[in-house]
């Protein structure tokens, strides 16, 4: 299942390297009080790149209008 719209692993490694930082910086869950499954959130329009990023599971996009700190993947709400 050959497919063009794949992340390449540099551009993954650049995203990863952006988003480190981010989740270091995010703030707990306020429900599970957990910090283990939050990822970063990004607001706006997202490239291609980062739509497949954010498929993978790294990142959650919030869409263009509400700016969150992350994103529980345990409770699956934005905090
Ligand atoms: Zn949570």
């Amino acid at each position: 299942m050959a497919s063009n719209h794949k992340l390449s692993d540099t551009k993954r490694k650049e995203f990863d390297d952006h988003f480190k930082t981010v989740s270091d910086k995010l703030p707990a869950c306020p429900k599970c009080k957990s910090k283990a499954d939050v990822i970063p959130s990004v607001q706006g329009k997202p490239t291609s790149e980062l739509q497949l990023y954010a498929a993978e599971g790294h990142v959650k996009l919030s869409g263009c209008c509400h700016r969150y700190n992350g994103w529980c993947k345990n409770c699956e709400q934005f905090i």
